[in-house]
């Protein structure tokens, strides 16, 4: 499946999707963006970046990843035929790859000549230093100090590709600091500079951009399961950190109302308890990081720390669009504990021979939940965002003794 012209109809001119969205930026801000928004609406109409932008998805990345149909899980479990849509097997292991490839094409086309990029665990950190060493662009990757001690093997990771990576002294020295110095830096040098959006989150037109590039995965799952089973799903079922893996297969599913939408949230160690990430079911609206959304916050609307196993998961907001389709019932948005996630993974790993993303295993946790609920003929499809090879030492520090 190939990426083609934009047809969404979303967001609306000022980049709201309903009461979602938006940008709330310092005024300097405003015209980087909006140079932005009209190199993103100009490329998505060329054909030649298409192109371009096909050519690495395919020979770069390894698209189109398969539907898989999981037969052994689903006869575990009863009730519906599970899918994998298996994002796990893209080119650095995950779904992010997708939109790190497509940002930064329309950076070169924009004619910047270096990329900065904010990273909480990491993972967003490399797939950009990635794309900027395919690309031959200066990389920069801010990262709290206390998350650069936490995860020192993705620091190398990411200067073994030649990114040059800042450790965030300020505030709580984790991923909300490393974004104000990110956006910083995009104040300082505008010029030159395109910061690269790890989600589907941040100030307009970064949630449609972000995506735009992933709705890919989508568009090949809709096609896949209608040559393999000659109907489409019955339910799609993603994590939800900020919602850019999520957003990528709901999308072009957007218009057929026979197809359930699932969106899974972190529930930590429980919604009763602080220690959880669930924004939409938790949350109430506010802004963070130049967007309106969903938001955990305190009295003053600041962001509250968040809690989960999965560090791709523990972001105090979620994308504007998902926020979106929530309000007008659109889509679903449920949590999985810690624990539920862990025994999905091990689960899946026992019944398939994949080790999936400890993020993505929130998704089959409420799968998992879901199927026996179902008949024999429904069709389930679970977006398998990453894989977990990443996420074993956590695992084994946490749970190896009961393995
Ligand atoms: C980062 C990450 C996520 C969460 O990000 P979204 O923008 O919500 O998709 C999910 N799965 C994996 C494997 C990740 O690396």
């Amino acid at each position: 499946m190939q990426q083609t012209k934009k047809e969404r109809r979303f967001p609306d001119a000022q980049g709201f999707f309903g009461q979602y969205g938006g940008r709330f930026v310092p005024p300097q801000l405003e015209s980087v963006l909006d140079e932005v928004e009209q190199g993103f609406r100009s490329a998505v109409a060329d054909e030649g970046f298409l192109k371009e932008l096909n050519r690495l998805l395919s020979e770069y990345v390894g698209r189109p990843s398969g539907l898989y149909f999981a037969r052994r899980l689903s006869e575990r479990l009863g009730g519906a035929r599970i899918y994998l849509k298996r994002e796990d097997m893209n080119y650095t292991g995950a779904h992010k790859i997708n939109h790190a490839v497509g940002q930064a094409l329309l950076a070169q086309r924009l004619g910047k000549t270096r990329i900065i990029a904010e990273t909480g665990a990491g993972q967003h950190g490399v797939a950009t230093a990635t794309v900027c060493a395919l690309l031959g662009m200066k990389c920069t990757v801010y990262m709290g100090e206390e998350d650069c001690r936490r995860q020192q093997l993705n620091v190398f990771r990411m200067k073994m590709l030649g990114a040059k990576v800042v450790s965030v002294q300020s505030g709580t020295r984790t991923l909300k600091d490393a974004v104000d110095a990110a956006f910083e830096e995009l104040c300082r040098s505008p010029q030159d500079t395109y910061y690269l959006m790890g989600s589907a989150v941040g100030p307009a037109p970064y949630p449609e951009i972000v995506g735009f590039f992933q709705s890919v995965i989508g568009q090949e799952a809709r096609a896949q399961c209608l040559a393999l089973e000659h109907r489409l799903p019955d339910v799609l079922v993603a994590c939800v950190g900020g919602g850019s893996n999520a957003i990528g297969l709901f999308a072009p599913f957007y218009d057929d109302p026979g197809v359930r939408m699932v969106g899974v949230e972190a529930a930590g160690r429980g919604l009763d308890t602080p220690d959880n990430a669930a924004a939409m079911s938790l949350g109430t609206p506010g802004i963070v990081h130049g967007f309106r959304c969903r938001l955990i916050q305190d009295e003053n609307g600041q962001p509250r720390p968040v809690y989960s196993i999965s560090a791709g998961l523990d972001y105090p907001g979620v994308g504007p669009e998902h926020c979106y389709y929530r309000d007008t019932g659109r889509a679903e948005y449920v949590a999985a504990t810690d624990d539920e996630a862990v025994q999905a993974m091990l689960l899946l790993a026992r019944t398939e021979g994949i080790v999936p993303a400890i993020e993505s295993s929130h998704a089959l946790a409420y799968a998992c939940r879901l199927a026996p609920e179902m008949e024999r003929g429904q069709i389930i499809i679970v977006n398998l965002s990453g894989r977990g090879d990443k996420d074993a030492a956590e695992i084994e520090r946490l749970y190896g003794s009961r393995l």
